[in-house]
């Protein structure tokens, strides 16, 4: 579908539904990691990028302190009262909307009431941050709307909180902080101790590539929580020992190391994988500018193989997603997506072999595993705004 078709597709829906033109569209990209699993929590660094794969919400104001969401993905519409917002068991995912809604009103803005349409290119649960583009799509609307003026990174605090606090999912700010500060043809060194970024070039000859397991994701939802906890343990053992250290963040290998012994071994797993992994996001950020795309397979292959060892978020499907990418021409590395577990993964392609690539995961993974993968290219897009077309008409 392109740009027009979805516009069109959008616009019918939304009469359809509502009985009424949309009268703005906003949309909000997904993300891709390219190093940096679980750093964000951790307040470390992470490698990240806006993907060219968004959510668009088509919408409405209203003047009754009522809004309403529908989604053209998942069925149901779900309403909310804005003077008294309330947790919707029946339709979960219309909370990330509602409790964007309630992060605004607790934090003394007035936010103003819309019908809405979404719409997603973004694979939904599959680690490109869907949950984020549907935040940051509706914190659009409600900036609009109400003119709050938000502050953009104000904006993407508010949608983590509305993920941490009102939807239940302890995250870390590189997905909302992708989301809306994405910026075309860059690749974003996110600092997430300060909320801030550096822009890194990346020299030409290498396309980042999605390989998607397709595999359905078989988490109890404590898995997530519970290395948040690991890490939290180990930041509270090392500070007895070095008060500076305040998050993993601060802590050195050495430092790790000479209190082995002082650690559970799972602990001390979890800690090791994120003091590696921060160092490696520093490292592939200089071997990308550099353009030295051996280095970048090789700490990705790293990443892929502390994460499956030591921090241990690797499914069976991501390794053989990871033995198809290897066996193909044209690839470099390989590493996991988001928060591990299936779901994408992320290839460092040549860039003149990316057909003949694709082909030939599409190929070995599925005689790996009987499933049929997903394997595209992404382009480094834009952050969240409001699509140029949507002027406002009755
Ligand atoms: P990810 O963010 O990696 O895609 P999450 O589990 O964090 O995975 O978020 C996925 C959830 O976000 C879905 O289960 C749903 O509740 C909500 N969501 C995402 N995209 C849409 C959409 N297009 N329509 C409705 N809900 C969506
Ligand atoms: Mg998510």
């Amino acid at each position: 579908m392109n740009f027009n078709q979805r516009r069109a597709l959008l616009g019918q829906e939304f009469v359809k539904w509502y009985q009424a033109k949309p009268t703005a569209y906003a949309q909000a990209p997904g993300r891709v990691d390219l190093m940096g699993s679980h750093t964000d929590y951790n307040l470390g660094f992470v490698l990240t990028q806006a993907i060219d794969r968004n959510i668009w919400i088509a919408a409405r104001p209203r003047d009754d302190g009522i809004m309403r969401v529908r989604s053209l993905d998942i069925d149901g519409c779900g309403e909310f009262d804005l003077k008294q917002i309330e947790y919707n068991r029946k339709l979960p995912w219309t909370n990330y909307v509602g409790g964007v809604a309630a992060i605004l009103k607790e934090g003394g803005y007035n936010p103003i009431g819309f019908d809405g349409l979404v719409h997603s290119t973004v694979p939904i649960g599959s680690g490109l941050s869907s949950s984020a583009a549907l935040e940051v799509s509706s914190a659009i609307l409600f900036d609009t709307f109400g003119k709050l003026n938000l502050d953009w990174v104000e904006m993407a605090k508010i949608c983590k909180r509305a993920e941490n606090d009102f939807v239940g999912m302890n995250c870390g700010i590189l997905d909302q902080y992708t989301s809306v500060m994405g910026e075309a043809g860059c690749i974003l060194l996110l600092d997430c101790r300060t909320i801030t970024h550096q822009a890194i070039p990346i020299a030409s000859g290498l396309q980042v590539m999605i390989c998607d397991t397709r595999a359905k994701r078989e988490l109890t939802g404590s898995e997530y929580p519970e290395r948040r906890a690991q890490c939290e343990e180990g930041v509270r053992i090392l500070a007895g020992f070095y008060p500076e250290i305040r998050s993993l963040r601060d802590a050195t290998l050495e430092q790790l190391q000479s209190r082995k012994s002082d650690l559970e071994p799972v602990v001390f797993k979890r800690c090791k994988f994120i003091i590696e992994e921060n160092q490696r996001v520093l490292d592939i950020s200089k071997a990308l500018a550099a353009g030295n795309h051996a280095k970048v397979g090789d700490l990705a292959l790293e990443s892929f193989v502390g994460a499956r060892d030591l921090y241990e978020i690797v499914s069976s499907e991501m390794i053989a997603m990871k033995d198809a990418i290897m066996d193909s021409p044209g690839a470099f590395g390989v590493r996991g997506a988001g928060a591990g577990f299936g779901g994408c993964m992320v290839a460092f392609v040549k860039d003149d072999e990316i057909d003949n690539f694709a082909d030939s995961v599409q190929q070995k993974y599925s005689e790996l595993t009987g499933i049929d993968p997903d394997i595209y290219p992404v382009q480094a897009a834009p952050g969240a705004g409001l699509l140029s077309f949507s002027i406002p008409h009755s």
